[in-house]
């Protein structure tokens, strides 16, 4: 242990250590959190439709809680799998006009499940550099062949995808929108690549789910390209505002997974309210499109406001900005600034970004109105003057 204190005295000194930080929701106010006894404009939480406090999910929530009880008592191979599993999937499948879809517990296993199902020695998983931890986690346990790609670099990716071209099968890997950077993956150049290279096109939409698409569907369906991705995987822990994850693409590949996603096989099934809170949001995300417009008006006021005070926030227009400060001890007072001036954003350093790009990680809600947000950019302004954050004072 003495060890262990050591290297956590070392993170500190980089500022690099991590700590957990309370926060309560506060009931009529939506878009803020309660830290201490202050309320702080949220501007870090994933609930990017503002639907994790809606009134009829927790409702149909207790209803099951009080019916079905509190736990599912075991996985669902066993006697997890109450009804309202199979109506979600087949609502699920029917959204995203696919043949079938399949609940994980979360977005972490279901990544972890669905690669280390469809991948293991002898083949090959492509991914992009900067895609979520999840992925990179389900490509080391699964054994498989690691071919990184640089961020969104299809020539370096047909380059990898050539050296590879005899493994037995090949998995390209993306995030849709990406997490710490806000921008999008270039979908339609990479359902090209995977046609021309007989390889398979996974896209995690955990940042884009409930957002694009007429319904919510995602980016994929935004682009029209839904059919050409072969395993399209999403959460209910953001934009849905509960929790949980899913997966749709062929009945061959759901079969596969119940088969082999080991995530799925060796752990409890989601607790039924969660799976009655996820079937009442999914009602919303589907026919609730103001709320993607007010997200949208939000980003953009949001993102045009920091370009104009001066600050380098990434190059797409989606619901994540990032404010690129550069070093650790710098995005850290950031952050400790922001609290003080009543907004909750974090610092996002080194190993979660590359070394030397430190950011302040902004996510939007529909629950802002474009008011509170241009006053935030203001106290933002202010200060990234105080503490020499600029433009011009940091990388891409
Ligand atoms: N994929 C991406 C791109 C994510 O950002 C996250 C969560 N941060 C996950 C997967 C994991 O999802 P969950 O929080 O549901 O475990």
């Amino acid at each position: 242990m003495d060890g262990l204190a050591n290297e956590l005295e070392a993170l500190n000194r980089a500022s690099s250590v991590r700590r957990l930080l309370d926060s309560a929701s506060i009931p009529d106010r939506p878009g803020y959190i309660l830290r201490g006894n202050r309320a702080l404009l949220d501007l870090c939480s994933n609930d990017y439709l503002g639907l994790a406090r809606h009134s009829a999910i927790a409702e149909a929530m207790r209803d099951s809680l009080l019916t079905e009880g509190a736990g599912a008592g075991a996985s669902r191979y066993v006697t997890g799998n109450f009804p309202s599993y199979g109506l979600l999937e087949k609502a699920l499948a029917e959204w995203q006009n696919r043949e079938a879809a399949l609940v994980f517990a979360n977005g972490y296993m279901a990544n972890v499940g669905v690669i280390g199902a469809l991948a293991s020695r002898g083949d090959v998983v492509f991914s992009d550099r900067f895609n979520h931890a999840s992925i990179v986690d389900g490509i080391a346990i699964s054994r498989t062949e690691h071919a990184r790609y640089r961020h969104n670099d299809m020539e370096h990716l047909r380059f990898l995808l050539n050296k590879y071209r005899d493994k037995r099968r090949k998995l390209i890997v993306t995030d849709a929108v990406f997490s710490m950077d806000g921008d999008r993956a270039r979908l339609t150049e990479l359902v090209a690549l995977k046609m021309e290279y007989g390889a398979m096109l996974m896209v995690d939409e955990a940042h884009s789910g409930g957002i694009y698409g007429q319904r919510g569907e995602g980016l994929g369906h935004e682009l029209g390209l839904e059919n050409d991705v072969d395993i399209h995987m999403g959460t209910f822990s953001k934009s849905f505002g509960v929790y949980g994850a899913y997966v749709c693409g062929s009945n061959t590949l759901i079969r596969w997974l119940v088969n082999k996603a080991r995530p799925l096989m060796y752990s409890t099934a989601l607790p039924p309210s969660v799976v009655a809170g996820i079937a009442k949001s999914l009602e919303l995300v589907r026919t609730e499109h103001w709320r993607r417009e007010r997200l949208s008006a939000a980003s953009r006021v949001f993102r045009s406001s920091l370009i104009e005070a001066g600050f380098n926030v990434g190059s797409d227009d989606t619901p994540i900005v990032p404010l690129l400060v550069g070093d650790n001890d710098r995005a850290l007072r950031f952050s400790i600034a922001l609290e003080e001036e009543g907004i909750a954003a974090v610092a996002i350093r080194p190993p979660t970004v590359p070394a030397g790009t430190a950011r302040i990680r902004f996510t939007l809600s529909a629950s802002h109105t474009v008011n509170e947000l241009k006053e935030a950019a203001a106290r933002i302004r202010g200060i990234g003057l105080r503490l020499g954050v600029s433009d011009s004072c940091n990388g891409s």
